[in-house]
């Protein structure tokens, strides 16, 4: 029986009834779903996303969302085996799905574990330092991030309807903002399994994920300026979506991640015979196959020196003959059909154009031996490489992405040509370079970089541990300048951003910590009424301050140090040399016996919630300390960040180090781990 696909919105699960079509396996051609389009008033899908989902999700701290994908994460890998049958239906071998579902979910783990790292447990995002906007610090400002508090609207690309569901939503539910999520049509039945399982895992808040099977309806005239749209998919329809009046009018984000026409280089050094040659010819062949060319990251422009063509034509014919191309449930099938017949037809039609100024030397129409499949009801292609002899001269290869298994294999002169036949592509999401030569990885990745969102650079030494050039990284921005969209997606915290709004405010240093939660020098010092290093996690106020005694620094501590560390640097030990020195002008003490000083003056030695150091940050010597000046140390619990599930919270600690004229010596953060629990027996110091 064929499954009818539903949509999930404003709570429930219902069947569209208008402009039904059947989905095909690709292999088979058997009718597998049917979808049709909701003819609901989108209106009410964005209000229930506004005011449902979005007030629950911003209830929660950075902290407890990146909790909820953790979770999520774990009950998607749980049914992982069930996505994975059905992908087969893409067309996806299982090592196509690994990328798609195993990726998908990854990248949920990812943005969890950063969310916890690199994100407070709180409400407010507090970006950048302080800025100091009076001579005498009581006025000041700080840039702030807070969820937008409209929907973001995710619109995917048929190719990797698990991946692109799950990296685009592990941004903007990190971020708080609920999504509602528009698979595209050709391979909608996989993501509508991800979201129904996503929903009955009851992880996410009423409100904070919908589907949107079939079409949008009216819903982009809804749209206003607390909304985003993050599309992924060709440039055409990028260009009709981003022209829509309600995107401008209500300057409403955008983000794009289009067609590209992605380059792989091999370097001048790197001959037939080199690693880096085998190497190129390995990667070019993967990023034909694999999803079977259906990548927007997969190479289309094979580039190598003129002297080598002859070579590599060769090794990526030999390679490409390797592969055996049929039914994707099969394991010794490395590469499926396309999506759908559809998409053969206008990859066909791509080829056709491409053939105008390049020869075909493999592939279509020699379909050849399918493994146990159908060469009719399948929508299946060979890997298709052609050559072009003039690429200085011709335009097609620089301008037609054939979203298949197709590349070009282009000779080229010099390093500069080769450049200027990557950026021929008008803006690309990544490209790749093979060489061992660090000057020619220079030149190039200068050269390249503008054009481009990403480039790998692979030589001998790194080529066993490359992660590929057509895989994003959870760390690294996924998108490309001009026709490739001029977004940016992942990039670790760079994509959280573009769901929050960033505000400077403008303040009295006191008003400012208030408002961000974190301690700004010039607010309030309050008295903890015991060492703060006595009070257990939720004890501590942001500005409970602690100031030690005196201490002066003498030349025989300089001495102890030096032999204890071995730092015997001039500066500290012989006063004749440090005064030729234009900073010093004599003997100083080390800057990190001050650091050591300091710590002596502040710490609380008894057993208490303090359970570590874990580091400093921003650590500045501001001024040298001679023999028999004195320091003191001021210690001021800047900002909190619970980590509930460990028992204990990372403590940052404002420290300034000052002399006895109270002037600035150093000036960093210490990193702390307090305990949640009292220490029964503690006592105040
Ligand atoms: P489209 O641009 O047609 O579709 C991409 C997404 O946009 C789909 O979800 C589609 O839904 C949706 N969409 C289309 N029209 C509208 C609209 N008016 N309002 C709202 N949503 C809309 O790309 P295709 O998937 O058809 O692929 C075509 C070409 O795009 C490929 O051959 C390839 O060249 C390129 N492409 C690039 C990708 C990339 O990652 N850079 C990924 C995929 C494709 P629906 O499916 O229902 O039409």
């Amino acid at each position: 029986m064929t499954t009818q696909l539903q949509s999930y919105l404003r709570g429930r699960w219902f069947v569209g009834q208008r402009d039904a079509q059947w989905l095909r396996d690709a292999t088979t051609g058997q009718v597998i779903a049917e979808v049709a389009s909701s003819s609901t008033a989108f209106r009410g899908v964005l209000e229930y996303a506004r005011e449902t989902g979005g007030p629950a999700l911003r209830a929660m701290t950075f902290h407890e969302r990146a909790a909820m994908l953790k979770r999520l994460a774990k009950q998607l890998q749980e049914r992982r085996d069930e996505l994975y049958e059905l992908s087969y239906s893409t067309g996806a071998t299982k090592a196509d799905s690994w990328l798609d579902i195993d990726g998908g979910i990854g990248t949920l783990f990812a943005y969890a574990s950063r969310g916890v790292r690199e994100l407070p447990n709180s409400r407010v995002y507090v970006d950048g330092d302080v800025e100091r906007l009076s001579r005498a610090g009581g006025f000041v400002g700080q840039h702030i991030c807070l969820p937008m508090e409209g929907a973001a609207v995710h619109i995917n690309a048929f190719n990797f309807p698990v991946w692109g569901l799950l990296e685009k939503l592990s941004s903007s539910l990190l971020a708080g903002v609920p999504a509602i999520v528009k698979p595209a049509t050709p391979t909608a039945y996989l993501a509508e399994l991800a979201v129904r399982r996503i929903i009955e895992s009851g992880v996410l808040p009423e409100g904070a994920l919908q589907l949107a099977c079939g079409s949008l309806g009216d819903l982009f005239d809804h749209l206003d300026c607390q909304d985003i749209v993050s599309f992924t998919g060709s440039a055409g329809t990028a260009q009709k979506l981003r022209a829509h009046p309600a995107i401008i009018r209500n300057s409403v984000r955008f983000i794009a991640e289009t067609d590209s026409i992605n380059t792989c280089l091999l370097g001048p050094d790197a001959a037939p015979g080199q690693p880096e040659f085998d190497a190129y010819v390995r990667e070019v062949v993967r990023e034909m196959t694999v999803k079977a060319g259906q990548k927007c990251t997969a190479i289309r422009k094979a580039l190598v020196p003129a002297a080598y063509a002859d070579a590599a034509l060769e090794a990526l014919q030999a390679g490409l003959q390797q592969i055996v191309v049929g039914d994707p449930r099969l394991e010794r099938v490395r590469m499926g059909p396309l999506a759908s017949l559809a998409q053969r037809r206008e990859v066909l039609g791509r080829i056709a154009e491409l053939r105008r100024e390049a020869e075909l030397v493999t592939g279509e129409p020699d379909l050849g031996e399918l493994a146990g499949a159908d060469r009719d009801s399948g929508a299946f292609l060979k890997p298709s490489l052609l050559y072009c002899r003039e690429p200085g001269k011709a335009r097609a290869i620089h301008a037609i992405e054939a979203f298949g298994p197709v590349c070009t294999l282009i000779p080229y002169a010099s390093l500069p040509e080769a450049i200027a036949l990557t950026r021929r592509g008008a803006g690309s999401l990544v490209s790749s370079v093979f060489t061992a030569d660090d000057d020619v990885a220079t030149e190039l990745v200068l050269g390249m970089a503008p054009y481009h969102g990403r480039l790998l650079v692979v030589g001998r030494d790194c080529a066993q541990e490359s992660t590929g050039h057509g895989s994003p990284m959870p760390g690294l921005v996924h998108g490309g300048p001009g026709r490739a969209g001029g977004g940016e997606e992942l990039g670790g915290l760079r994509s959280v951003m573009h769901y929050l709004q960033r505000t400077a405010i403008q303040g009295s240093p006191q008003t400012i910590a208030a408002v961000s939660g974190r301690w700004v020098r010039g607010a309030k010092e309050l008295d903890p009424g015991v060492h703060p290093f006595r009070k257990p996690f939720h004890e501590l106020r942001i500005g409970d301050t602690f100031r030690s005694a005196e201490r002066e620094v003498t030349s025989e501590d300089i001495e102890r140090f030096a032999h204890l560390s071995g730092d015997t640097f001039y500066a500290h030990m012989d006063e004749a040399e440090a005064a030729r020195n234009p900073l010093f002008g004599g003997r100083v003490a080390h800057g990190y016996f001050l650091i050591s000083a300091a710590a002596g003056l502040f710490v609380n030695p008894s057993y208490g919630p303090v359970l570590g150091n874990y580091g400093l940050n921003d650590l500045r010597f501001v001024k040298p300390v001679k023999p028999g000046e004195r320091i003191m140390v001021r210690l001021t619990c800047k900002q909190k960040s619970l980590r509930a599930e460990k028992g204990w919270g990372e403590v940052t600690w404002d420290t300034e180090i000052s002399n006895q004229d109270a002037e600035t010596v150093a000036a960093y953060d210490v990193l702390t781990m307090v305990s949640v629990h009292a220490v029964p027996d503690a006592e105040s110091s």
